[in-house]
């Protein structure tokens, strides 16, 4: 290919980055970078109403936090911007016009109560309300440019052929063909102006030179109509890939409560729906804050309906995607964002990672319940790093560090060495007066000397072992064992809790 590729990821600023947004970004970019060409970002903001303030800034960080870099963009620059539609505004009228002259469009005076009258008239018939060209074929141009310069409000339309077909080729549907006669006369720029997505995309996509469309199918149905307007304007649409969207199995739910909808039986009702924030399904900035790792969310995200050709191998790098990736990969079929998954890929890169960026991710989150002055965070962090899954976990898993949970007695009971809340008392008191002898407190010297001293007891391994571990964490499961936790507790800390235990059985 000797034209450069360019292709654009083009969000709305409508919300946080959802997930199936971000794996558009993520297919957009590596399509770009696999043909070493430019990936652009452009905020498409024409419909202002549906813009969340904040949403922009948003995007730059989840593009950056991503790791995907694009070339030109509204805070990068470039030779083709402005890159926000909002400041493209007097470029748009231009080429509306330009399509008049040509008569491709046309302008429409037709006012809302009009046409909510006209839709009221089909809908009583049972028709599906589209435009029914009056402007078009009741005010000849010259008088809709007086009525324009005397201030009349106006759009302008898209004159869709009533007749014959409307067709393009997309990468992975193929040719997609729908007759004329089911199309509507769109509006392309709107009476404030501004140009609606439907005209923007199209002259924003050929002023900014994009090879490569990638978005959602959701634009499968319009895009013939983009292409009579590349055709009216004689240029060249661009190849497009329209990506299956990403669905989630969940339960019917009410949109505001977000409460499951039972039938009449009183059971959930399940239901396989396109991932939706408004449901509570994370989004990208969601997952991070929960502590799952980027390069695992970038993962994931890419094998939600594509896959490699010629490997089993599942695991990639967002270079290495660069690589391996190729548009006759993806799916038609649509995804299923499976949590799970998810988290397992992230326990995955979490075990992959260096003790030392281990330790650094870690940090902040054991810091949220130990003071790091007081504990070994390094030894802590060997422990922790092969039974992380997600970040966020932690906390939860090292809290009795600081504070001794309560705990019943039943947790002495321990059916694989026999134990009982009296064999544990017997193993407490047996162990304590060991365990004050000695004062090299590291996890060696605790080890040989109890371990060494066991067998006098006559009791199993297991069954003064549980008991200990029990008594200073008051846990089932703990990051290690009786001699890793006595450690990370510290000597004066241990025999305390040890203490209480045994009163605790009296
Ligand atoms: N602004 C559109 C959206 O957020 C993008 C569609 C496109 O990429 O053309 O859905």
């Amino acid at each position: 290919m000797n034209q450069e590729v360019r292709t654009r990821f083009a969000p709305s600023p409508t919300g946080y980055l959802h997930l199936g947004g971000l794996r558009t970004a993520l297919y957009t970019y590596l399509l770009a970078k696999k043909h070493g060409g430019k990936f652009i970002l452009r905020i498409e903001d024409t419909d202002q109403e549906r813009e969340v303030p904040g949403a922009v800034e948003l995007i730059y960080k989840s593009m950056r936090q991503a790791g995907l870099a694009y070339d030109e963009g509204p805070d990068v620059g470039g030779d083709y911007g402005p890159y926000i539609q909002t400041q493209r505004r007097d470029i748009y009228p231009k080429y509306a016009w330009d399509l008049v002259e040509r008569g491709g469009a046309y302008c429409c005076f037709c006012t809302k109560e009009e046409l909510d009258e006209q839709r009221r008239e089909a809908e009583a018939k049972g028709e599906t309300w589209k435009y029914n060209k009056k402007c078009l074929h009741n005010v000849p141009l010259a008088e809709a440019k007086r009525r324009i310069a005397a201030g009349e409000p106006y759009v302008i339309r898209q004159n869709v052929p009533t007749e014959g077909k409307a067709g393009f080729d997309d990468l992975l549907y193929g040719h997609v063909e729908v007759d004329c006669s089911t199309l509507d006369d769109n509006v392309l720029i709107k009476a404030d102006g501004l140009p609606t997505y439907n005209f923007a995309n199209v002259v924003d996509d050929h002023l900014m030179a994009i090879t490569h469309v990638t978005r959602g199918t959701e634009y499968l149905s319009s895009a013939p109509k983009y292409n009579l307007l590349y055709e009216a304007f004689g240029w060249q649409p661009p190849l497009y890939l329209h990506l299956p969207a990403v669905m989630v199995e969940s339960v019917l739910m009410d949109k505001t409560t977000r409460q499951p909808i039972l039938d009449e039986n009183g059971n959930t009702q399940p239901v396989v729906r396109k991932l939706s924030k408004r449901y509570g399904d994370p989004s990208f900035e969601d997952l991070l804050e929960q502590g799952y790792l980027k390069e695992a969310i970038i993962n994931f995200i890419a094998l939600l309906g594509w896959a490699p050709k010629g490997t089993n191998e599942e695991f990639f790098s967002l270079d290495d995607l660069v690589r391996v990736f190729d548009e006759s990969g993806v799916n038609k079929s649509p995804s299923i964002f499976n949590m799970e998954k998810l988290t397992w890929f992230n326990a995955e890169y979490i075990r992959r990672m260096t003790p030392d960026a281990y330790r650094v991710a870690a940090t902040p989150w054991l810091s949220r319940v130990l003071d790091p002055a007081r504990t070994d965070f390094a030894r802590l962090c060997e422990l922790l790093q092969g039974r992380t899954e997600v970040f966020s976990q932690l906390p939860g898993m090292v809290d009795f560090l600081a504070e001794m949970p309560e705990f019943s007695p039943d947790l002495y009971v321990n059916k694989k060495s026999k134990t009982t809340p009296e064999i544990a008392k017997q193993a407490l008191l047996f162990v304590q007066p060991i365990l004050k002898e000695i004062t090299d407190w590291t996890e060696g010297t605790l080890h040989d000397i109890v371990m060494a001293a066991i067998p006098a007891s006559g009791m199993k391994n297991g069954q003064v072992l549980w008991p200990l571990r029990i008594a200073i964490t008051g846990r089932a499961a703990t990051p290690g064992g009786a001699f890793e936790m006595a450690y990370l507790l510290g000597r004066e800390e241990t025999l305390r809790r040890l203490q209480k235990a045994i009163d605790d059985l009296a």
